[in-house]
């Protein structure tokens, strides 16, 4: 019998370092600039395909930041 597993976890969200990993903008708590933005960051099963939500979150995490190096540097 075929089986396959999401593998998630291991770096989980949290409001603070007590209850997780990374804060809900992927940022590591007590470690300013340091992100995760993988399965990792999945605290759990969401019981449905993951990927588009782990894509969803790298969006989220990467658009402020890109807009901001492309303000930064207008030349580019
Ligand atoms: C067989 C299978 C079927 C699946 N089917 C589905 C599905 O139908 N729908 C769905 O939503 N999810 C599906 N999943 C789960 C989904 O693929 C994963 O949840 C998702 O890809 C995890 O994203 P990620 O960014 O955490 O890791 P990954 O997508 O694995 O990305 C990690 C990347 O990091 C790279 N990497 C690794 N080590 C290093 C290193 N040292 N330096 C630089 N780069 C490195 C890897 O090459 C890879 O490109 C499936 C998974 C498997 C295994």
């Amino acid at each position: 019998m075929e089986t396959s597993a999401h593998i998630l976890g291991g770096c989980p969200f949290g409001r603070n370092a007590e209850e997780g990993v990374v804060g809900l903008d992927c940022q590591v708590h007590n470690y300013p600039g340091l992100y995760v933005v993988d399965a990792s960051i999945v605290p759990a099963n969401p019981g449905v395909n993951p990927s588009l939500t782990i894509t969803g979150a790298g969006r989220v995490r990467h658009e402020p930041h890109t807009a901001q190096i492309l303000t930064e540097h207008k030349s580019l």
